[in-house]
């Protein structure tokens, strides 16, 4: 049927509106595509914002970015999927701010013809989320783990080592998945006496960070210290789970005339590099967000021509109501020892590991 269609051979099915079959799949190739960000919490969300806007215009769609405040981010982001959704948005692609919140726009979204993406962070308990493109955010939280432990060891060669524990904000579906892929990693040392968790706070209530905001890590850090550092006594390490945090941590121990301990990292944030650099954050993980971006897009372009975007793990995401289909990239450890080889393709990093 497609041969003999009346528009001609070179034309793109879908855009006549004849409700002709392979029409019914994909979607007109100008269509509004919808990116609802959280708020900026690290660089990785604002360099995301600015590549969505220029990829999803580059590849001849319209493009509507929208990032939730800074404080009410819950109610923000669930107006501006509604209003994605009201504008007839084809693909919403959806950074969660609160991974447990947003069903009811989804549904509503998924309802209107929409397909959803969940990008970098899962969105749960809802059966309308179509794809998740992310990081493999486990193999993140393991990476942190072994490089504290690396880090530590490399300092200082026998045990026990004395450790404390961060992870990120509650509401953030991807704080547990951190955490948890770190633990797989730690608990064994732990659990073997090897590690010691100087405060006993092992707990992740105990140890998010809410909003994951640099002064809430900081003010932990800082009563952590006063509470089980006195004297001498510092610790060897810190489990940190993303950039701001480690350097909020960081900050905290200076100020506190302590030695820096090692202290891991995620996002590849550019005051973060040049401390690694300068040796005092260990650890960050490279996740670079133009490939996740130009991915995403990749999947939006299958979307419109009506087909099925390609993934590469059918049945590790399960969202507590379906298991969303999910494409997952490879996340790299950068640490001092590779820092140069890690960004020498990125024109913002490389500059800054060159001494
Ligand atoms: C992202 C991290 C980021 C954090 C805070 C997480 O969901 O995966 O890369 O550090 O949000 O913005």
């Amino acid at each position: 049927a497609l041969g003999t269609a009346a528009c001609g051979g070179s034309e793109r099915e879908g855009t006549t509106g004849s409700g002709g079959d392979a029409a019914a799949k994909g979607f007109p190739a100008n269509s509004l595509i919808g990116v609802a960000l959280p708020s900026k919490t690290s660089e990785n969300w604002v360099l995301a914002g600015d590549l969505f806007t220029n990829g999803l215009k580059e590849a001849g769609f319209q493009a509507d970015v929208q990032y939730a405040g800074a404080s009410s981010t819950v109610a923000d982001q669930q107006a501006q999927i509604s209003s994605m959704t009201t504008k007839g948005a084809k693909v919403i692609v959806i950074g969660a701010t609160d991974a447990a919140q947003l069903s009811t726009q989804v549904e509503a979204a998924q309802a209107a013809g929409a397909k959803i993406i969940a990008y970098d962070r899962l969105i749960t308990n809802t059966a309308a989320v179509d794809y998740y493109i992310a990081y493999d955010n486990f193999k993140v939280g393991q990476l942190q783990g072994q490089a504290l432990l690396d880090g530590m060891k490399a300092k200082k060669a026998t045990g026990p080592w004395t450790i404390e524990l961060f992870a990120g904000s509650s509401d953030d579906n991807n704080s547990k998945v951190f955490f948890d892929g770190a633990m797989d990693v730690l608990k064994k040392e732990i659990d073997a006496g090897n590690v010691v968790v100087g405060s006993g706070q092992t707990d992740i209530k105990q140890a998010n960070t809410e909003g994951w905001k640099a002064e809430n890590a900081q003010r932990r850090m800082d009563s952590l210290l006063t509470s089980t550092y006195t004297g001498n006594k510092a610790p060897d390490g810190v489990l940190s789970p993303n950039d701001t945090l480690a350097r909020a941590i960081i900050q905290s121990v200076k100020s506190a005339g302590k030695p820096i301990p090692v202290v891991t990292g995620q996002d590849s944030e550019v005051e973060s590099v040049k401390s690694i650099v300068a040796g005092e954050q260990y650890s960050t993980i490279n996740k670079d967000t133009r490939k996740l971006v130009a991915d995403t897009i990749t999947m939006v372009k299958a979307l419109q021509a009506g087909n099925e975007p390609a993934v590469n793990d059918k049945e590790s995401y399960n969202n507590g109501t379906k298991v969303v289909p999910a494409q997952l990239l490879p996340p790299l450890i950068v640490t001092k020892a590779n820092v140069v080889e890690a960004y020498a393709n990125d024109p913002k990093l490389a500059p800054l590991t060159k001494g």
